[in-house]
């Protein structure tokens, strides 16, 4: 059993700046044999689901993951294969798109306050309010200065979210350009999958640099102790699986949470339950 995944994984910052290009996408930290990811499944979803029903069950806290990645990078993969396993009662999955014009009326965060889940959930954000520092920064859908200054924000909304006994946990799926084209080609090749391309992520894929680019701004600028970026290497899907994983098992594991000890008096009520 490697040791800290989580410290395997944590994007680090040297000489104030992460480069997410010097993460290599195809590697597998901590996994010698990739095929090992999926021996262990079976065995982690179990690990999981019980350290979810803990959380649920005291009832004091709740866990974030805010899922990132390019288009293609399994980002909906990931939430069918690792968050499907939970129990759906206590998760609460949002995926975030363009805003709405009832959302542009209101501040970037506005919406994600609204999905931040209570206690005893394990929310999901499929794409987050950094979709306001990459997309509007690749495409200048808002002034720069309007861009600088959500850095700061975003910081400090994670730590009020952070004192208020929520855990976050943001993740960053990397995928290669070849492997985005692989995915790419796959989807429009095969009939069932189709209905998942869009022309769209063509035309975005020519931003790739500049995506590549935000994304090392957003990591540099917003990994704190309270709220750390791990960057999942993500051409194979299996380790991403594996890896995702091990995080939240680690996370939750870090977190302990502890069933409730209500007081009863077990003899007494066995005994209202006699025939
Ligand atoms: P998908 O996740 O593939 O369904 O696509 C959702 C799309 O919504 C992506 O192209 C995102 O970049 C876009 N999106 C999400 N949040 C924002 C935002 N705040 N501003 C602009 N576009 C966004
Ligand atoms: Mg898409």
């Amino acid at each position: 059993m490697p040791k800290q995944i989580r410290d395997l994984l944590r994007a680090e910052v040297h000489d104030g700046r992460f480069r997410l290009a010097e993460v290599d996408p195809a590697a597998t930290p901590g996994l010698k044999k990739p095929k090992r990811a999926l021996k262990d499944v079976p065995k982690h979803q179990a690990t999981l689901f019980k350290l979810q029903e803990k959380l649920y069950a005291e009832h004091k806290r709740a866990l974030l993951i805010v899922l990132q990645g390019m288009d293609t990078s399994g980002k909906d993969g990931t939430i069918t294969h690792v968050i499907g396993h939970l129990n759906p009662q206590s998760v609460q999955i949002t995926p975030f798109k363009q805003p709405t014009p009832e959302e542009r009326r209101h501040g970037f965060l506005w919406r994600i306050r609204r999905r931040l889940p209570d206690a005893g959930i394990v929310g999901i954000f499929n794409r987050s309010h950094y979709e306001d520092v990459l997309v509007v920064r690749v495409h200048d859908l808002a002034p720069l200065n309007v861009i600088e200054r959500r850095y700061d924000l975003i910081n400090r909304f994670e730590k009020q979210v952070t004192s208020q006994r929520t855990k976050i946990v943001k993740i960053c799926l990397h995928i290669s350009y070849d492997e985005q084209r692989n995915r790419l080609t796959e989807r429009l090749k095969d009939p069932d999958k189709q209905w998942k391309f869009s022309e769209h992520d063509i035309d975005e894929r020519a931003y790739w640099d500049d995506y590549q680019s935000a994304y090392s701004i957003a990591i540099t600028r917003c990994s704190m102790k309270y709220a750390p970026w791990y960057v999942v290497p993500a051409n194979n899907k299996d380790y991403r699986n594996w890896a995702v994983a091990r995080i939240l098992i680690e996370t939750l594991k870090e977190m302990n949470p502890q069933y409730p000890h209500p007081r009863l008096d077990v003899p007494r009520l066995l005994k209202r339950l006699q025939p």
